[in-house]
């Protein structure tokens, strides 16, 4: 059995008046995330952290912020994506950690349903994902509610055969 690690993270500006994706929902926010697709940073940093484990480079690389195809794209078919390359070459997902650094809104009454909505897109049961989230303590882009941090590391498996 090959078993593989990987790690992702990933950083989008907040704004007022953007709506805000997160785990592959909508947050009521006064603020929300700035980027070329639907600026999903949990997805973002997960699929990084699922590309890196199977050493197929970067979500960038598959998913251009220069392409016009993705943008407003929901980051829930990037993720489906990843799962489905992943696949291609043999790897199952294990499991999945992720962080969320933000100091608002409050993430925690959040998770269960980001969890629901995660684990079909990659294959998994809600028990393989397991999120969390911090604040920044006020401190630094994040404190200042400037920027949201998303952190993730997911472990990968194929038979030794594949
Ligand atoms: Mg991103």
């Amino acid at each position: 059995m090959k078993i593989r690690v990987g790690m992702g993270f990933d950083v989008h500006q907040l704004e007022e008046g953007r709506d805000f994706w997160l785990g592959g929902i909508k947050l009521e926010s006064a603020k929300g995330a700035v980027g070329h697709s639907d600026a999903d940073v949990l997805i973002h940093a997960l699929c990084d952290a699922l590309l890196g484990a199977a050493n197929l480079r970067d979500i960038g690389f598959h998913f251009s912020n220069k392409d016009e195809r993705w943008r407003g794209k929901d980051s829930k078919f990037f993720l489906q994506e990843v799962t489905r390359l992943l696949a291609e070459k043999g790897w199952k997902i294990e499991n999945a950690d992720c962080t969320l650094c933000l100091e608002n809104p409050k993430i925690n009454p959040h998770i269960p349903e980001m969890k629901r909505v995660l684990a079909p897109l990659m294959n998994v049961t809600e028990e393989e994902i397991s999120i969390k989230a911090t604040t920044n303590e006020t401190l630094g882009y994040v404190g200042r509610e400037e920027g949201v941090n998303a952190y993730a590391v997911a472990l990968i498996s194929k038979p030794d055969a594949l």
